[in-house]
């Protein structure tokens, strides 16, 4: 446990599912009082919320901001200020995918992934930093990728706004030096969420083969590890580096990727 967290306020952006999910929860296992946001109905979501909650002990709030509106993003921003009077962990989590050839590439898929992958970044921390300096604590977590220090085919937009992820981080991370403020980002491998099902089902058509022998393939092409992260995994590593163990961890890109990016 790191009981520092206690009574600390995380906003997490896309909890209602994979990572962001296991991220609130981890978080809230250590005493965080949680911001949960997705892309889902304001009931699935207030369930989602209600169930943090009562499992963990502690007040969450649901806001269904869509990222890829920044008006959206401003107000969640000030409802999380206002019910719980501040922000001390922010982790941009929120992230969507599409693969396909940069020269077929659909404008508008290019538009939302650098919108909800890399813009609401921008936003929500921007309405952040503010609160944490004023407080002289603060942990940014951004949730890139592997795609974040290297490329992969088929997935321009998704690299491009990984890679400005991991920029953004930098900036913020000098920026902040010496305010209490730590800014990371965390590049995960391949993990087991809703993500990748759609790259899983492609492969497994294309090849005719079995959702699982399909998985098995989309994993090995890149990653010596034949195994994929759990959300679990990526939500103790931020509990961790919101912890005071982590506090002269800034401006890091962090991999989680079963030595992928070692080759
Ligand atoms: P997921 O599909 O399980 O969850 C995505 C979350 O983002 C959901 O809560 C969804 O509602 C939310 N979301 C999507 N569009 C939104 C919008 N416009 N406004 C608000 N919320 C929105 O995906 P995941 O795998 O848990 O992905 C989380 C993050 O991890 C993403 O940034 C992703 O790029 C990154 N990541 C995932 C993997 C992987 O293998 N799964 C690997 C590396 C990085």
């Amino acid at each position: 446990m790191y009981p520092s967290l206690k009574d600390k306020v995380a906003v997490i952006t896309g909890s209602t599912s994979g990572i962001g999910l296991a991220t609130a929860h981890e978080l809230a296992k250590h005493g965080c009082h949680i911001v949960v946001n997705g892309l889902v109905t304001d009931s699935e979501g207030k369930e989602v919320a209600e169930h943090i909650a009562q499992k963990h002990n502690v007040s969450t709030l649901f806001d269904g901001a869509d990222l890829s509106e920044p008006t959206a993003i401003a107000r969640m921003m000030e409802n999380a200020i206002e019910r719980f009077g501040k922000i001390d962990i922010l982790v941009n989590n929120a992230g969507i995918q599409h693969t396909e050839k940069l020269e077929s590439f659909p404008k508008q898929k290019w538009d939302a992934i650098i919108a909800i992958n890399l813009s609401s970044a921008f936003h929500t921390m921007q309405a952040a930093l503010p609160v944490m300096q004023k407080n002289h604590w603060g942990r940014i977590i951004n949730i890139a990728s592997v795609h974040g220090l290297v490329g992969s085919a088929n997935k321009s937009a998704y690299v491009a706004a990984k890679h400005g992820i991991v920029g953004l981080t930098k900036v913020a991370a000098i920026e902040s030096a010496n305010s209490g403020i730590t800014v990371n980002s965390v590049c995960p491998g391949w993990v087991e969420t809703p993500l990748i099902n759609q790259q899983i089902a492609d492969i497994a058509e294309q090849k005719q083969l079995s959702v699982e022998q399909a998985k098995t393939e989309l994993i090995t092409a890149k990653q010596p590890l034949a195994q994929m992260a759990k959300p679990e995994n990526i939500g103790a590593f931020v509990a961790f580096l919101c912890s005071d163990a982590a506090s002269s961890i800034t401006g890091s890109a962090l991999p989680i990727d079963g030595a992928w990016t070692a080759q």
